[in-house]
């Protein structure tokens, strides 16, 4: 019986993660549930898995979690905060861990499953951004399995199966909600707007990343990591019908391609299952149905700046990808308050590139204060631009 512990359990990810694991009963089980502050969404997951414990990072919601687990007659164990997770998430109560909180927010408890040998079923982009080469590290030394939960980086593992080294990778992006957009028609979009994607169902933030194609720029710096790749063998191509999810190129010529449809749980029972392939609720891909077309395009870096930011941040090194990363959250989080426009988003985190010095990024704490100046600069020039 697969032990799985599911960080983020109450979001997108998170959800999708429980509706594979519930189709097999037999062979795995919820066994760990974490969330950020919604306690009433964790207490009816818990009520529909009955996980062994059950975790709230806000600890002013410890009691009502406790409470409310009591009141619905379930055995589950509460716990509150960060050093609880990290705790269980590398003692025995879990064999695999799909870290899908969102942000930096989930550095630490990605590294715990890191260092603690577990099987990594990683969807929190940021950390690998934040902390990549660290995370590779702490992974290597402990022997723990990471499978890349990003549809793109999932596609690109099943890819490389074989174990042959790939020449160059290319990470399809949708184009997101605003595909084909200027810079000027850029400028009065709304969070509502930015949030609505076209093909896949997610949480605010990534569908905000995906809007202005920094997530594609996370993306590339998460598969220089995964995949020991320089930034110039990672490529980006725009495909909106979101059905090739990535695609890997080898010396002889050959190229691979995993297709299938925009769901999220394909991913995630690669990652369940591996190495066997196990049914996961995805429909076959029929590519007729699906309008029978599939096109590629260049991204466009004039109107969406944040891609090549993300380039640079890579090529610079040492803390950039970390301010990038940092920055960009404080932007996306100003703009979905409404205090900043969506191109105030690529300014923001330009900004804070230009200000921050670079410095090295040999440990954790060199890194997590890089994110913590990275935030206070981005504020510093939200609090100048915001309206
Ligand atoms: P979401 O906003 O739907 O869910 C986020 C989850 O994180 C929630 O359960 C929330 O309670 C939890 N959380 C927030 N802050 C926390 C904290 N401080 N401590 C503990 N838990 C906290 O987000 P999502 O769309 O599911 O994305 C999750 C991660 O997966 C992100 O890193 C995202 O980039 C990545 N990802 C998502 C998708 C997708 O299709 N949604 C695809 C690829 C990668
Ligand atoms: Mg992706």
């Amino acid at each position: 019986m697969q032990r799985v512990a599911v960080l983020g359990a109450t979001g997108s990810i998170g959800t999708s993660a429980l509706d594979v694991i519930a189709r097999h009963p037999q062979t795995m089980r919820a066994s760990v549930l974490a969330a950020g502050s919604n306690v009433d969404g964790l207490l009816a997951l818990c009520r529909a898995h009955a996980p062994a414990h059950a975790v709230i990072a806000d600890t002013r919601h410890y009691p009502a979690l406790r409470d409310g687990l009591q009141a619905a007659g379930l055995a589950t164990e509460a716990h509150a905060g960060g050093p609880a997770l990290d705790a269980l998430v590398a003692g025995d109560a879990c064999d695999s861990v799909v870290a899908a909180i969102v942000g930096a927010a989930g550095l630490s408890s990605t590294l715990s499953a890191a260092r603690s040998g577990k099987r990594l079923l990683l969807a929190n982009k940021e950390s690998l951004v934040l902390a990549g080469d660290l995370l590779m590290q702490a992974a290597h030394r402990s022997g723990a399995h990471i499978i890349p939960i990003d549809s793109e980086h999932n596609a690109i593992f099943q890819c490389l199966a074989d174990g042959s080294p790939p020449a160059r990778i290319t990470l399809t992006a949708s184009g997101g909600p605003f595909r084909g957009w200027t810079r000027a028609q850029l400028a009065n979009v709304t969070p509502a707007q930015a949030v609505a994607h076209p093909k896949w169902s997610m949480g605010p933030k990534i569908s905000v990343d995906s809007a202005s194609l920094m997530n594609k720029g996370l993306e590339v710096i998460e598969a220089h990591h995964l995949f020991a790749l320089p930034g110039d063998r990672i490529g980006v191509l725009v495909h909106p019908q979101s059905l090739v999810h990535s695609l890997v190129d080898f010396i002889d010529g050959s190229t691979l391609a995993q297709l299938g449809m925009p769901d999220m749980r394909t991913a995630l029972a690669v990652g369940l299952g591996w190495p066997q392939r196990i049914t996961s609720g995805v429909g076959l891909l029929d590519l007729l149905a699906q309008g029978g077309r599939l096109e590629f395009e260049a991204p466009d870096s004039a109107a969406f700046p944040c891609l090549g930011l993300a380039y640079a941040a890579l090529a610079a090194g040492a803390c950039a990808p970390a301010a990038l990363n940092a920055a960009n959250e404080e932007a996306v989080s100003a703009f979905l308050q409404g205090r900043i426009g969506f191109l105030g988003i690529p300014d923001t985190v330009s900004a804070v590139l230009d200000a921050m010095p670079t410095q090295p990024a040999d440990s954790i704490d060199a890194l997590l204060d890089a994110d913590a100046r990275a935030r206070a600069q981005a504020q510093a020039h939200l609090g100048k631009v915001s309206t």
